[in-house]
């Protein structure tokens, strides 16, 4: 059994330790104080790093099978403690409970994922360029990585940088939420129980986050920064990033569209985006943002869509049924209020929700707004709440420019029937991501990750091992 209580100390160095003060975790359904955690200053901060410096050679001395049958036995705990995981989820993050099983699913095919993935790490021999000489390349782990997580995705967002850090032989620390500890310490008792060595994985909690990210940036002996989180926040660790030059990976902010086209199975188009956009309560970086439709198909989408975000169940995540859990805190809610109010101010129509839910507290009704224009904050921030932005576009051109008329270019989502329309469309948006004909791309076997400023690298794929790993080039003269 997991369970909020068992939970207050950091883990560092395979202990779980105190701090001075403690910070509480409460449940965004009923604002309840779940847990009281401990705060750890820049000297707790520290201390763990040197635990993972310390850990890591004997760790990336095993080889990749050795590490895997850890790996795989931490992915099978976490599933075995599924339901455990997902009410902890739950009760912190405030996610519908079907979604924090699925995510603690999701998060342990990462981890199972990595692990087989590192076994072909494969380095190289090249054919040489000068008689009596040969090269060959090596890939070895980076150092001691750091990971600093967001709230929205307690597990995954986590497994998908410890996984393949571990699997290729780095020693970790990671810094999650404070709305959101309890998970990762969950995940990091579970490491311990797979027989993960004290100081490989460390968890740092703490309600000063820009001072653990400066030591964790500033830090010679930490060689990977991997981070996901708002593009502001990521600007910020970048700049720190520089005078130790660090491997950054830098998954942030998007502000997806999803373009619908004339020739599109409507259907489909609507149960994909109400999926898209409704997860976790609009707030996951790749939920649909602007929602654009094509004339012909426009007014039979927005009907149906809008009927569709109308059946949908809000509650508290624990409760049967529900669809729609609260915002994680009040300025998430403020924020959802302000652009709605924003997008009325200026023009647009109310076609479902546009208020706080009856409920009170942070929870908000789904929303469908129509005749928004690019001038509302509604088109260009990131919304991060159960709000939907429907607007009607003529032509491929048009889809394709109003879609790429954003500074992020993290998922895009394309309903069409037509295969060339598919590649030339895919082609063309500036995203890391084109979901066609599908409203939840996101698996652990393909490369997750955003252009322009969501970021910079991937996680996922054969290539999310390549952020913990270094090439180094040997010459061999014979
Ligand atoms: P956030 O404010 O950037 O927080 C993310 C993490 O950074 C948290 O652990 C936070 O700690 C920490 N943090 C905040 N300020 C910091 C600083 N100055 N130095 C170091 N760390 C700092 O983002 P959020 O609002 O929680 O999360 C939502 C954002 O994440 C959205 O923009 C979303 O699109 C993005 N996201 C991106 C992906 C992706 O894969 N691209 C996935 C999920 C989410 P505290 O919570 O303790 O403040």
């Amino acid at each position: 059994m997991i369970e909020a209580k068992d939970f207050s100390g950091a883990y560092v160095g395979g202990r779980w330790v105190d701090a001075k003060t403690t910070f509480d975790v409460t449940n965004p359904a009923t604002g309840a104080v779940i847990a009281k955690v401990a705060d750890l200053d820049a000297g707790g901060i520290t201390a763990a790093i040197d635990a993972a410096v310390a850990a890591m050679p004997a760790w990336a001395a095993k080889t990749a099978h050795e590490r895997a049958a850890v790996l795989h036995k931490w992915a099978g705990l976490l599933m075995q403690h599924q339901e455990d995981l997902a009410q902890l989820m739950t009760a912190e993050q405030g996610k519908p409970l079907t979604e924090s099983r699925g995510e603690v699913a999701y998060g342990a095919s990462f981890i199972t994922w990595f692990a087989e993935e590192a076994k072909r790490a494969y380095g190289e021999v090249i054919p040489t360029m000068v008689a009596g000489k040969r090269y060959l390349t090596l890939r070895q782990p980076s150092g001691v990585a750091a990971a600093i997580t967001p709230w929205n995705f307690p597990i995954a967002m986590l497994a998908r940088k410890v996984g393949p850090a571990l699997a290729v032989g780095c020693a970790m620390v990671a810094k999650p939420a404070e709305e959101t500890p309890l998970c990762a310490l969950a995940m990091a008792r579970l490491a311990d129980e797979a027989g993960v060595p004290a100081g490989v994985f460390n968890v740092v909690t703490t309600m000063d986050a820009a001072g653990a990210g400066r030591v964790l940036c500033e830090h010679p002996k930490v060689r990977v920064l991997s981070f996901t989180g708002s593009t502001e926040v990521g600007k910020i660790l970048y700049r720190q990033s520089a005078g130790t030059m660090k491997k950054l990976a830098l998954e942030l902010g998007g502000n997806a569209p999803v373009l619908v086209f004339d020739d599109a199975d409507l259907d489909r188009a609507v149960a994909a985006s109400v999926a898209s956009k409704f997860r976790n309560a609009g707030q996951t970086c790749v939920c649909a943002n602007r929602l654009y439709v094509q004339a012909g198909i426009y007014d039979a989408f927005l009907e149906r869509f809008t009927a569709a975000a109308r059946a949908l169940k809000v509650g508290p995540g624990a409760e049967a049924g529900v669809e729609i859990g609260p915002l994680i805190n009040a300025d998430a809610m403020a924020k959802v209020v302000r652009l709605v109010g924003d997008a009325t101010a200026k023009g647009a129509k109310i076609e479902l929700g546009g208020h706080a839910d009856a409920r009170g507290g942070q929870f908000y009704a789904p929303t469908v707004l129509s005749a928004v224009t690019a001038e509302m904050q509604v088109s260009r921030e990131e919304i991060f709440g159960p709000v939907a932005p429907v607007v009607r576009f003529e032509t491929e051109e048009e889809g394709i420019a109003l879609a790429n008329a954003a500074s992020v270019g993290l998922a895009a989502y394309v309903f069409t029937r037509d295969l060339s329309r598919t590649i030339r469309v895919s082609e063309a948006l500036e995203v890391g991501i084109v979901a066609v004909n599908d409203g939840v791309p996101a698996v652990a076997a393909a490369p997750f990750g955003g252009v322009k400023e969501s970021g910079i690298g991937r996680e996922g794929g054969r290539q999310g091992l390549d952020e913990y790993m270094d090439t180094k080039y040997v010459c061999i003269g014979l």
